[in-house]
């Protein structure tokens, strides 16, 4: 349920409703950054919703209660009607602006990220990916360089000006990689391990929160809501492909997912066209349909050698490709009057 005032409501009137929610044993929660105050309710509501809506609706400075159907509710349309616009440094995502982070999958060396940073700068992305703790498949597989990693990011931002953005895979961990990361990334895999959402939704930094090939877009979009529900409200959501049974591609892309997400949340959407694919010559295609389809940037996947890339160098872009990718996606970006 939300508690929406009048636009005039006094702030002894929002703070009586809030102290009634609480009586109630249930948790309010502003929305921050709008003009009208609107109080999310969450808990388990003991009582008939309906009368518990009358009830709010009696008291002064209340326009009206309204019941959100779905089971997330600071994540919801209905809570935040106006898109949100999530920052990672000066990166613009949602609200009309599409930004695209790039870089490769893992940073392998202070040389290998200088590189890619000029590549991916130059050709316009406005932040710099690269995973320093690897979710492998295989445990014999390049597990990345840890926090060595994280310094090699810290320092090719301080040279470059670009915001980082890398993965962080267990709770233990988000302390440190929060001390290096403008954004976090919680992986593929991650997406349903409450502890770590607990944890990360703790902080205050940004987040790409990634669906599982598994995961149901609402289950993801309850995961978004446990970042929140911590206080996280900066969470950008990343579509990177589910399994089917189609086998041509690592994943198979579910751009439904771009124009569906939007209806159900006000978060924005990214699109990760290189997990989505796991084949570079098709990763331009599908960035370009993603940001026609309206995605509020791209995670994409570039390397200065992708052949010698210590992971994922089958859908890394090298340089010139991901700039002649850049310049088509500006084109696009006009076509469907968005910013990038
Ligand atoms: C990655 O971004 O390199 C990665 C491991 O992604 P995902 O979690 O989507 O597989
Ligand atoms: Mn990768």
């Amino acid at each position: 349920m939300i508690v929406i005032m009048n636009t005039g409501a006094r702030p002894e009137e929002v703070e009586a409703v809030k102290q009634e929610i609480t009586n109630l044993g249930l948790r309010p929660f502003e929305n921050p950054g709008v003009e009208r105050k609107v109080i999310a309710v969450l808990g388990e509501v003991g009582m008939d919703k309906a009368e518990l809506a009358n009830h709010f609706n009696a008291m002064p400075g209340v326009d009206r209660a309204e019941l959100i159907s779905n089971p997330w509710k600071l994540a919801s349309r209905t809570y935040h009607p106006e898109d949100s616009i999530v920052m990672i440094g000066e990166a613009k995502f949602g609200g009309g602006y599409s930004s695209v982070a790039a870089g490769p999958c893992s940073v392998e060396s202070l040389p290998q990220m200088r590189l890619s940073a000029d590549i991916v700068k130059a050709a316009g992305a406005r932040a710099l990916r690269g995973g320093a703790f690897k979710p492998r498949t295989s445990p014999y597989a390049f597990q990345g360089m840890g926090e060595e990693g994280l310094k090699i990011l810290a320092e090719v931002r301080a040279e470059t000006g670009m915001p980082v953005v890398t993965e962080v895979m267990s709770e233990t961990e988000v302390e440190l990689v929060d001390r290096y990361a403008d954004c976090l990334q919680i992986g593929a895999r991650n997406v349903q391990n409450y502890a770590l959402l607990k944890a990360v939704g703790q902080t205050r930094t940004p987040v790409m929160l990634k669906r599982g090939f598994g995961t149901k877009i609402k289950d993801f979009v309850m995961s978004a809501e446990y970042l929140m529900a911590g206080g996280n409200t900066q969470v950008i959501m990343v579509e990177r492909g589910i399994q089917t049974f189609e086998d041509s591609c690592r994943n198979t892309t579910d751009i439904n997912a771009i124009p569906v997400l939007k209806s159900l949340t006000h978060l924005p959407i990214v699109l990760d066209p290189s997990h989505a694919t796991g084949k570079s010559a098709y990763v331009p295609a599908i960035a370009r349909a993603g940001l026609a389809a309206g995605c509020d940037g791209l995670l994409i996947e570039v390397h200065p050698d992708p052949a010698h890339a210590a992971s994922d160098g089958a859908q890394s872009l090298n340089g010139p490709a991901f700039q002649t990718l850049m310049d088509q996606l500006r084109r696009i970006a006009d076509a469907v009057d968005r910013k990038l």
